[in-house]
């Protein structure tokens, strides 16, 4: 290494990975003053949506208020590049923000944005190890570039040892064709970091043009409920989406794939974990979503699957409108290793490596909006660290604070979301028809009226509120709101 490179290498604080957790990181640490770098495999997948181009809804609606609130990148991103907007629990206390994204532009404009932002470095390259000496950490890389720092941030997201799959194929990969992370992963076993496995996946793309006209027309929101309060100009053009169900017929090609499968906790729940889970449903609701206003691309969001590409092909033409439309990108999914709880502080700091902090899907977590919201704590704190001033607290930040002490603390059975009932003042809401009805509630097993069940099934409400409105006889809401209740205590 020359010595100019030397001289750029050292660093407050380095974060690992350019993800959703990485682009927090790096804007929360930078903003505080430390001078920081960025360190991603490809500049290509910064801020890359993986799955879904949605952000918000219930509880992480609530979580990008907060993400805003404490300075993030992530609301303001959304309003510029959202091309629907359609907020939940319109007119309850329980009201979100809720967002489509260009997927395009949102990467173009959140890596426009961190390029821009003082004391901020982005660098290529892919972290092998990391290792303590001298005091610093240093990011030692494929490259053979070595990076030193007071603290590191690691936001691998899904690539700590991550193997994708799809039908038969499996690959060793983080995504879908990008290299996974085995060597970090490695060096956090010697570390003695205890790792455990989780999985996750996505649903497949289609070809606008071979949708049906009689899909269920979703409008966007006029005027819509910005992100960020500090947005004042509306983005690119707003589209309608689409909804529609699955069939008999989707769930008999499901079933035959039964065998097949993979097993272990998962976030989102796939096809089959809904239909196997749920087998009184006749059906399953389906989201279509643009991908971009420039691509003839379309997401089916409530069907992830990573059946062979045939057989997906055969469910989304079971699909009711969906007869005629061809898949374009297969669903898959992707096993990888992420730390378990009870390693890391409050502050999203190792217990016994300081300076060694985490945030996104690799301390648990699943979601976008949650890892934005962890790396935007860890970047935070790692800063604070590295210019040796107290961590800071996050008590006015509830949503925050409860993803952090639960995914720092509680036992974790599955990739972690944030859900409006696991906040306490969310969980006891001052009247019954604010409560929330989780989605992919099972009204079966609650004694409702047949009317109610699939009244219930086909319009999915998010509270009592919005069940209300659907005519349903007064005594299976009141059922329905005593179950919650209980539930909920
Ligand atoms: C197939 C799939 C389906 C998903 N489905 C959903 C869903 O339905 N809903 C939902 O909310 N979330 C879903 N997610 C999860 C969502 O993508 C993540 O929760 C979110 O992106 C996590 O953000 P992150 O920053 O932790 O990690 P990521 O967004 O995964 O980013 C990690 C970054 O780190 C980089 N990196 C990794 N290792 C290194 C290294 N050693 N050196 C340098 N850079 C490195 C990667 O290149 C990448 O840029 C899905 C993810 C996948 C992969």
């Amino acid at each position: 290494m020359s010595t100019s490179q030397k001289k750029l290498a050292r660093y407050d604080v380095i974060i690992i990975g350019g993800g959703h957790a990485g682009c927090e990181a790096a804007n929360s640490a930078a903003s505080m003053g430390a001078s920081t770098l960025l360190l991603t495999t490809s500049l290509d997948t910064i801020g890359l949506l993986a799955c879904s181009p949605s952000f918000g809804g219930p509880g992480r609606g609530q979580l990008l208020t907060e993400i805003d609130a404490m300075g993030g990148l992530m609301p303001r991103i959304i309003d510029e590049t959202a091309i629907h907007f359609r907020q939940s629990g319109k007119d309850t206390i329980r009201q979100a923000p809720f967002a489509i994204c260009d997927r395009s532009r949102y990467h173009r404009h959140i890596k426009s944005r961190l390029e821009k932002t003082e004391n901020l470095h982005i660098k290529q390259d892919t972290a092998q190890s990391i290792v303590f000496s001298g005091g610093k950490w240093e990011a030692r890389c494929i490259t053979g570039q070595i990076f030193k720092a007071k603290c590191l941030v690691v936001t691998a997201g899904t690539f700590l040892r991550g193997r994708t799959s799809l039908g038969k194929s499996k690959q060793k990969a983080g995504r879908n064709n990008e290299i996974g992370a085995d060597g970090l992963a490695k060096c956090l076993v010697e570390l003695d970091f205890n790792l455990g496995i989780f999985r996750t996946g996505t649903g497949p793309t289609v070809k606008p043009r071979t949708l049906a006209a009689s899909l269920e027309k979703q409008q966007y929101d006029e005027p819509p409920l910005f992100c960020s309060r500090a947005t004042k100009i509306k983005g690119p053009r707003q589209v309608h989406t689409y909804k529609t169900h699955t069939s008999a017929q989707t769930i008999k090609i499901v079933k035959k794939q039964q065998n097949n499968q993979l097993v272990g906790p998962r976030y989102c729940p796939s096809l089959l974990d809904r239909i196997v889970k749920f087998p009184q449903k006749k059906e399953h609701p389906v989201f279509l979503q643009p991908e971009s206003l420039q691509k003839q691309e379309w997401f089916l969001n409530g069907i992830s699957m990573d059946f062979d590409e045939e057989i997906q092909q055969k469910v989304v033409a079971s699909i009711r409108g969906l007869s005629e439309a061809e898949t374009i990108r297969p669903g898959y999914s992707v096993a990888y290793r992420y730390l378990k709880p009870g390693q890391l502080t409050g502050n999203l700091e190792s217990k016994n490596h300081r300076g060694l902090f985490f945030a996104g899907q690799v301390t648990g977590s699943n979601g976008y909006e949650e890892a934005a919201a962890l790396g935007l704590v860890a970047g935070k704190n790692a800063a604070l660290k590295a210019k040796k001033h107290p961590c800071s607290e996050l008590e006015r930040n509830r949503f925050t604070s409860v993803l952090v002490g639960d995914i720092t603390s509680k036992k974790i059975t599955e990739p972690y979301r944030m859900l409006l009932s696991r906040v306490a003042g969310a969980k006891l809401p001052s009247k019954i028809e604010d409560f929330t009805i989780p989605y992919s509630m099972d009204f079966s097993a609650i004694g409702l009226s047949q009317e109610a069940i699939e009244k219930l099934n086909r319009f999915q409400p998010a509270t009592i509120n919005e069940a209300l409105k659907l005519d349903i006889p007064e005594k299976s809401i009141q059922a329905l709101a005593l179950y919650l209740e209980r539930q909920n205590k």
